[in-house]
């Protein structure tokens, strides 16, 4: 089973584009898939006046995976109390309710749309396919103490990790490095912090679980350069969830276009929460403008890490690189002046190439 939340915004155009996909795809290769729907985000607020309702969470726990929209948008910005709002009261909650401590983010940058790079056309020119897998749920963002001393004066944020933290989000990584180009960075800031020294002893541990996986360290200063300056030099880069936060948006926007990422995140077992990294995009909203192919490539990650299904996942991915290929553009992708189409022909021309290759 699989949870279908739409959300708000753009979320319900490019969510239904993705199910259509996983039809299709699932048709070509044997196998059946079955989509529930429910409410989420600011569209569940209005109707039941909770942005996350028992019944949404009930059937996420239920499913093998959850297709996530987007939520949020300029309408419920000022609801209260603020835990209410839709990204703070849905997404952060589901995360945790479902033990999702490992967030995946592919940068993929087609070769097709290498003049979307910020980086030079030489080092882009043959395209990027790098993966951030950062630590989601430990470190300073959760780490206690955690506050304002009594005067003011002064604050506290708290890094702690556990071996058992640690060693988990490295087998992910390496299981992930394990299914591409098997290299992995593990990128810490070992020489400062003590959180860094263990995170690498253990990290070295899992290694030797993983022989055919090429592990390297990288602090995380470096890596943030070398990420601009010679990218093409990662496979997989594993890393705590602050040093994720900032390098997963570095590596993202190398690719310089918001509506072709996806992302994954995985708890322990195989169930896992498929999203783009865009938001509800009010200002396109209801236009039919919207690109669906983060979307459609986050229910790919959907088939490979909680399904399963490499073979379809991969099916997905090259249907959408013909689909890129082939020249077929929507406006947040096009050059200038040129030819653009919607959301639905977009899904359009990936659902023929999935059918070209069957
Ligand atoms: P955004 O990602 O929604 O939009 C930023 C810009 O990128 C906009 O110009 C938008 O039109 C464009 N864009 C985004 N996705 C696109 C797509 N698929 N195709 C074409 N263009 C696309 O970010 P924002 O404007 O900062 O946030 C809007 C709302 O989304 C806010 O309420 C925010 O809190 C929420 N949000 C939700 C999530 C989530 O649900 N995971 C993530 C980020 C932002």
């Amino acid at each position: 089973m699989i949870a279908v939340l739409a959300g708000d915004g753009i979320g319900p155009e490019i969510t239904v584009q993705a199910v259509r996909v996983l039809q299709a795809v699932a048709q070509i290769e044997g196998f059946t898939l079955e989509f529930e729907e429910a409410l989420v985000g600011g569209a569940a607020y209005d109707a039941t006046g909770h942005p996350l309702p028992p019944e949404t969470l009930d059937l996420c726990k239920r499913s093998d995976a959850v297709l996530f929209g987007a939520v949020g948008g300029p309408k419920w910005d000022t609801v209260q109390p603020a835990s209410m709002r839709p990204e703070v009261g849905a997404l952060l909650p589901l995360r945790k309710e479902l033990g999702l401590f490992a967030n995946l983010r592919p940068a993929i940058l087609y070769p097709a749309l290498a003049e979307a790079s910020a980086l030079r056309a030489d080092i882009v020119r043959d395209g990027l396919d790098i993966l951030v897998v950062r630590e989601l749920t430990g470190g300073m963002y959760f780490g206690s103490p955690k506050g304002r001393s009594e005067d003011g004066l002064s604050a506290v944020d708290t890094c702690r990790y556990s071996v058992g933290e640690i060693d988990r989000i490295a087998r992910v990584a390496f299981e992930a490095a394990s299914r591409r180009g098997k290299k992995l960075c593990s990128v810490d800031k070992a020489n400062v912090l003590e959180t860094s020294r263990l995170w690498r002893e253990v990290v070295c541990q899992v290694a030797e679980d993983y022989p055919d996986v090429e592990l390297t360290h990288m602090l995380v200063d470096n890596c943030a350069m070398q990420l601009v300056r010679e990218p093409r030099q990662f496979d997989v880069i594993v890393t705590e969830n602050m040093f994720g936060d900032i390098l997963s948006d570095e590596a993202a926007m190398l690719t310089g276009s918001l509506g072709m990422l996806p992302s994954a995140s995985l708890g322990s077992g195989k169930a896992g929460l498929f999203e783009p990294i865009h938001g509800t995009a009010p200002d396109i909203a209801g236009k039919d403008l919207a690109n669906p192919l983060a979307t459609i490539l986050s229910a790919a990650l959907l088939l490979r890490y909680s399904l399963g299904k490499e073979s379809a996942a991969q099916r997905i991915e090259r249907a959408v690189k013909a689909t890129l290929d082939a020249g077929h553009r929507t406006a947040d992708i096009a050059a200038a002046g040129s030819k653009t189409i919607g959301t639905a022909e977009m899904a359009d021309h990936v659902l023929n190439a999935l059918r070209a290759t069957a």
